[in-house]
C-alpha cells in the first residue's frame, strides 16, 4: 500500500463515515465504562476534518496530516482528542515534505504516532485503550511486507474485541477496576474503524 495525497484524503472521508454511522454505538460503549461522550467527541472531530479536507488543497502528506491533528486537537474533547490529535501531527512530522509514502514509510509514520499517543497517555499494551489496537497494527506493518488491507481490519478486529476481556488500567474505565471486563474499550472500537477504513480506502 502506497500513500498519496489523494488516499490519504479518501481514507480520511471513510474514517468520518465510519464515525457517523458508529456514533451512537460508541457512545454506549462509553455509557457503559466511560462517560458516554466517545461517539460524539468522535463524530464532531472528523466532521470538521472531512469539511476541512473539501475546502483545502494539498501538495504533500505532512501538511494533510497536520491540519488532521489540528483539527482534531481543537475540535474533540475528552481523553480522545488529544491522543488521536497527537498521533496525527506525528505522522505529519515523520512524513515532513513528502507527497506519498510506501509502506514502510507509511509505517514509521504510524509508529511515531503510537510513540506520541504513549508518550501522551503513558498507556502500555494491555491497558484496555486505543493501544491495544494500534500497537499490533504497527508492529504487524513493520515486520511484513506488501500487507493487504483485509489483513489489516482482521487484525485490527481482533485486537479490538480483546479488549472485551481485559481490566481497564487507563483512562475512565480504570475507575471500575475489574467491573470494566466483560466490555469493549471504546477508543479501541474507534481506532479499529481508522485501521478498517485504511483498508477499504486500499479495496475500493
Ligand atoms: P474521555 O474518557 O475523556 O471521556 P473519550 O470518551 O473520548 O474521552 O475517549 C475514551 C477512550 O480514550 C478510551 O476508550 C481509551 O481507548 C482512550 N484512552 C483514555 N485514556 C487513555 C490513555 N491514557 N492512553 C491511551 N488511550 C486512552
Ligand atoms: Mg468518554
Ligand atoms: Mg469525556
Amino acid at each position: 500500500m502506497t500513500l498519496t495525497v489523494e488516499t490519504a484524503i479518501k481514507w480520511l472521508h471513510f474514517v468520518n463515515e465510519e464515525i457517523q454511522a458508529n456514533k451512537e454505538y460508541l457512545t454506549d460503549l462509553d455509557q457503559a465504562i466511560g462517560d458516554g461522550d466517545h461517539g460524539l467527541n468522535m463524530a464532531r472531530g472528523f466532521q470538521e476534518v472531512s469539511l476541512k479536507l473539501n475546502t483545502a488543497n494539498y501538495n504533500d502528506l505532512a501538511s494533510l496530516f497536520k491540519d488532521v491533528g489540528m483539527t482534531l486537537l481543537s475540535k474533540v474533547g475528552g481523553a480522545s482528542g488529544p491522543l488521536y490529535g497527537t498521533a496525527f501531527m506525528r505522522l505529519s512530522m515523520a512524513l515532513k515534505d513528502k507527497s506519498k509514502a510506501t509502506q514502510s514509510e507509511f509505517s514509521e509514520g504510524l509508529q511515531a504516532a503510537l510513540n506520541g499517543l504513549k508518550m501522551r497517555g503513558k498507556a502500555q499494551l494491555g491497558d484496555k485503550t486505543m493501544i491495544d489496537v494500534w500497537e499490533p497494527v504497527v508492529e504487524f506493518l513493520k515486520n511484513h511486507e506488501q500487507v493487504t488491507g483485509k489483513q489489516l481490519a482482521d487484525l485490527a478486529k481482533e485486537k479490538m474485541e480483546a479488549t472485551k476481556d481485559i481490566e481497564a488500567k487507563k483512562g475512565r474505565a480504570a475507575y471500575l477496576g475489574k467491573r470494566s471486563i466483560g466490555h469493549l474499550d471504546p477508543g479501541a472500537v474507534s481506532s479499529y474503524l481508522l485501521f478498517s477504513s485504511l483498508s477499504r480506502t486500499f479495496s475500493e
